[in-house]
């Protein structure tokens, strides 16, 4: 990986810029700050002028493994083009087959793991109006996204105990989930091929669009960076020794730089 502000990073936005590339952008960790409440995740002023102008020049689209209701929500009125929820499961037409079935295997493995409503008050952190529970493991809790689940261990005192509690009771699971780590989160998918990086790869071939520039800070933001497509300019947000993307920000707190030298670049060319 290379900083992305460095000569090789700022040639390669140019090259991308020249021919209006699709932004996929990931939400939390990469627009947002991770924050310990998601409901607070939600997107800095200076960001949501970045995300606007930038749809002056490009379509924009946001790559998230929330829940795509709940990405409405957080969005607050900034339009993009594409929203794409669950990890690159959750868009286009609701009833297709693969999402029946997804939904199908959300619903038993929530029996499985006797998944509690929230109780009246939600305990610090969460809100009311999650969709998912509580499960027998002290501080996790579990966000139903209807395609896929994420169990959260953000708040627990101890993150090693906690994450081998939720290992052990997610390895009892029928049929086995598809399994994926990331940051204080443990994801549970369908076994499916379509991830972001497949996603991504619909999108722009249904758009026609020939170039992209994904900026993601987690695990399942790889399936993007390990596709290593020529036309692909991934960016991960936070360096990582196993990360396959080409280039990366030192924090979250750069994407707003990363964004604005991309608009000066996308103006550049649209003279
Ligand atoms: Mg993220």
């Amino acid at each position: 990986m290379q900083p992305f502000f460095s000569k090789t990073g700022i040639a390669a936005l140019r090259e991308w810029c020249r021919q209006r590339p699709l932004f996929a952008l990931d939400y939390d960790g990469t627009l947002t700050t991770l924050a310990n409440d998601p409901r607070e995740a939600l997107l800095a002023a200076n960001i949501q002028t970045l995300v606007r102008r930038l749809r002056q020049y490009v379509p924009v689209a946001i790559l998230s493994g929330r829940h795509r209701p709940e990405l409405a929500t957080l969005l607050d009125g900034v339009d993009v083009d594409f929203m794409i929820g669950n990890h690159g499961l959750d868009w286009g037409d609701p009833t297709r087959p693969e999402l029946q079935r997804a939904q199908n295997l959300v619903n038993g493995w929530l029996e499985q793991l006797q998944v509690a409503p929230l109780p009246t008050v939600a305990p610090a952190g969460w809100s009311r109006r999650w969709s998912g529970g509580q499960v027998d493991l002290p501080g996790v809790w579990v966000e139903d996204k209807q395609y896929t689940l994420t169990l959260h261990y953000r708040n627990v005192a101890d993150p090693d105990q906690a994450l081998a509690a939720v290992t052990a009771a997610v390895a009892g699971l029928q049929p086995a989930p598809q399994v994926s780590g990331g940051k204080r989160v443990v994801n549970l998918f369908p076994d499916t091929e379509t991830n972001k990086g497949s996603a991504l790869l619909r999108l722009m071939a249904e758009q026609g669009v020939g170039r992209a520039i994904f900026f993601g800070d987690d695990d399942t933001d790889e399936a993007v960076f390990r596709l290593e497509h020529p036309d692909i300019l991934g960016i991960r947000v936070g360096w990582h020794p196993d990360s396959a993307a080409r280039f990366y920000l030192r924090r979250q707190r750069d994407m707003s730089k990363a964004l604005a030298y991309s608009l000066a670049c996308l103006r550049r060319f649209s003279r």
